[in-house]
């Protein structure tokens, strides 16, 4: 596997992939690698494919009060899995690589970016959409992969290749969860052994969600109370938010008639898990 730290670095290897007849598949990552990220790099690979996984912690989508100092760093165990993933390529560019002195482009999405996370960290796509439109224009991939765990992301970057006509194609990937249903993050390690256990609330809460639609629920005001008390039972848990959307643009929706994403954010102690669920009616 190779490691290319500079943008001369992946500009050449994509080049000399390209000439060998090669296509380029993307998995930009911020690294701390679990199931989820190891899924999205098999998910990638092809036979007529050289994969690349990029490993940025982007300091401009966090907020001034986030964790971006402390958020967990680990390369040479990252490689290692990735080899072992059968990942062609890291891209790990130092923050001056990417943001060199005088940057000052931004570049925003308003109307997918409002509601949800968006609301609560109101620089987070801003930065995500800035990172994601240069990793494409520096690795020009055909394809691209995220998961749906980020559910938002994946929405605002699918719009963000429909607005800029970028040449690529967004493979969204499904949720990988731990045995006990709780979403894989790279943030999961910030909780205490207590939290930890309690965090499995808001996957019940989201599969229990379903089924009560499944059973013939339409109402999403009272769903979203009656999820609200599920996830109350457990103490540590603190919702920041709880919505049910319409699954492409992202709008609150009333009454479910064929699919809608519940999506919510919830604080356990200092730390913040999302998570989401298709509901079908
Ligand atoms: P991150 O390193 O957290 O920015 O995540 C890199 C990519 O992995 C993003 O596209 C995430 O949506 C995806 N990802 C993170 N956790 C999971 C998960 N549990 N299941 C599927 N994809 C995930």
């Amino acid at each position: 596997m190779d490691i290319l730290k500079t943008t001369a670095e992946i500009r050449a290897w994509v080049k000399e992939q390209r000439e060998k007849g090669f296509a380029i598949h993307l998995v930009p990552t911020m690294g701390y690698f679990h199931e989820g990220h190891l899924t999205l790099m098999r998910q990638a690979q092809a036979p007529n494919a050289k994969v690349v996984v990029s490993l940025f912690v982007n300091p401009k989508q966090f907020g001034p009060l986030e964790d971006l100092s402390v958020y967990p760093r680990d390369i040479p165990r990252d490689s290692a899995m990735s080899e072992s993933a059968g990942v062609d390529a890291m891209f790990i560019p130092p923050v001056k690589e990417m943001y060199p002195s005088g940057f000052q482009t931004t570049i925003a999405l308003p109307e997918i970016s409002k509601g949800l996370c968006g609301r609560y960290r109101p620089s987070h796509f801003p930065g995500v959409a800035l990172i994601v439109l240069k990793l494409f224009n520096l690795v020009q991939p055909d394809r691209a992969y995220f998961g749906q765990k980020d559910y938002q992301q994946l929405q605002v970057i699918k719009q963000l290749v429909i607005d800029l006509n970028l040449p690529v194609k967004v493979i969204g990937c499904p949720i990988v969860r731990e045995e006990d249903g709780l979403a894989m993050s790279s943030r999961n390690i910030y909780l205490s052994p207590e939290e930890r256990v309690q965090a499995t609330v808001i996957n019940k809460s989201l599969t229990r969600a379903q089924s009560v639609v499944k059973a013939g629920e339409r109402d999403t005001d009272s769903l979203i109370e009656q999820v609200k008390e599920w996830i109350s039972q457990s103490p540590l848990a603190n919702i920041q938010y709880l919505e049910i959307v319409h699954p492409d643009t992202l709008d609150p929706i009333h009454t479910i008639e064929d699919q809608a994403v519940l999506a919510i954010a919830v604080h356990f102690g200092k730390t913040r898990l999302i998570d989401n669920i298709l509901l079908e009616s």
